[in-house]
Order: structure tokens, then C-alpha cells, then sequence
């Protein structure tokens, strides 16, 4: 009989090991191992209830890979997502252990800084920024080295607004100041 238990339980611990594997990579992105964008909502909206909570501040970053449509034109899809890979381990390097790095969709990223300020999530931006800019991409062994940039955006919790909605407008809008501004660089909402 105590077999027959131990058998039984071995077999339900083995079930809810593959389920919680299951269910991490429902949430996962399958090139870059980032969480995707479905993900990125429920994480936000819960991490945005918790910041309400515990009045505390929140950041949001979004990140957009420059020329990017350029470099796949010239190297091809395949390069191209070798790219997107090396800037997501970047992503992961650069940030905190506590912060969520996304892949929102296409080239562009998004980082949820649980308890960072404007200013810290600026630093974390710069820090990105100096890593991919350092960093040089070669196609192949044959082609000379490639560099690539990003823009980033940043709003926060509650300066910039109060709902997931204005956050995410606030940090799209400062992406395209970035990107105006002539790219390589990080822009804060309303500064
Ligand atoms: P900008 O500096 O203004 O952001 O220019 P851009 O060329 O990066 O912007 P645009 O939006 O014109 O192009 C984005 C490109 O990203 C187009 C598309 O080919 C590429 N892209 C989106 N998703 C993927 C992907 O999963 N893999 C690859 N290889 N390319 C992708
Ligand atoms: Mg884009
Ligand atoms: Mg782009």
C-alpha cells in the first residue's frame, strides 16, 4: 500500500512539475525567452495594483531597435532574429532581477521597473543604451561588424498617469521623441 502511495504521489508531483512548465512557457516569447505580450498585460496590471497599494512608483520602459527594417533588408529575416536575441540577453543583463523585460511585439520591447523612479529607470535606460551601442553584430564570419542602437521610452507611475492605458501612451510618446531627437537614446515623458 505504501508503494502503491509513494507511485501515486511521485506521479502528482511529475503532473504539477510539467504543468507549472507549461504554464512559464505559455508566458514566454519562443525566440527570446522573454515574457510575451500577453504576459506584459497581466504582469503590469498586477504590479500596477501593487504600486497603488504600497503607494509606491512604477516605470515603464519601451525599447525600439533603430533601422532595424534596414538590417533585415540587407542581411535577411534569419540575421535579423539573431539580433533580436542578443539584444534581449542584453535587456536581461541590463536590468534589475526584480524588473519584467518583455518582447511586446515585432522589434520592441518593454521593461516593467517595479519601485523605480524616473530617474532610476533612466539609469537602467543608459545603462542598456552604452551595452548594445558597446557591442558590435556580424552577420557572418565573412561580413564586416555591424552596429546596432536602440531608442527607449519611459513613463512612471503616478506622475506621468494613473491607468495602464495613459502609462503606456506616455511611453510611447517618449519613444518617438527619442526617435526624433535622432535615436540612440532614452526620452522621459513630459520632460
Ligand atoms: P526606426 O528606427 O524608426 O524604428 O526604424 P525601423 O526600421 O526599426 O522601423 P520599422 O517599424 O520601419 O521596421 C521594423 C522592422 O522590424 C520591420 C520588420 O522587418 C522587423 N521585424 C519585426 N519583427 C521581426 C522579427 O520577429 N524578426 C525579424 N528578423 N524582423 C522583425
Ligand atoms: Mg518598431
Ligand atoms: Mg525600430
Amino acid at each position: 500500500v505504501l508503494m502503491m502511495l509513494a507511485n501515486q504521489a511521485g506521479m502528482a508531483i511529475e503532473k504539477s512539475q510539467l504543468y507549472e512548465k507549461a504554464l512559464v512557457r505559455a508566458h514566454k516569447d519562443a525566440l527570446t525567452d522573454l515574457w510575451n505580450h500577453g504576459y506584459f498585460q497581466t504582469v503590469f496590471d498586477n504590479e500596477l495594483r501593487l504600486a497603488k497599494e504600497q503607494t509606491a512608483t512604477l516605470s515603464l520602459m519601451f525599447i525600439d531597435i533603430d533601422h532595424f527594417k534596414t538590417y533585415n533588408d540587407t542581411w535577411g529575416h534569419q540575421k535579423g532574429d539573431e539580433i533580436l536575441v542578443k539584444i534581449s540577453k542584453i535587456l536581461m543583463e541590463s536590468s534589475r532581477k526584480i524588473d519584467w523585460v518583455c518582447r511586446y511585439g515585432g522589434e520592441e520591447f518593454a521593461i516593467i521597473l517595479p519601485r523605480a523612479t524616473k530617474k532610476d529607470a533612466l539609469f537602467i535606460a543608459e545603462r542598456i543604451r552604452a551595452n548594445i551601442e558597446q557591442q558590435t553584430f556580424q552577420p557572418s564570419a565573412d561580413q564586416a561588424l555591424q552596429k546596432i542602437t536602440v531608442s527607449m521610452g519611459i513613463s512612471s507611475f503616478p506622475e506621468d498617469g494613473n491607468n495602464k492605458s495613459d502609462i503606456i501612451r506616455e511611453a510611447d510618446e517618449a519613444l518617438y521623441c527619442a526617435k526624433r531627437e535622432g535615436r540612440n537614446r532614452a526620452c522621459c515623458a513630459n520632460s
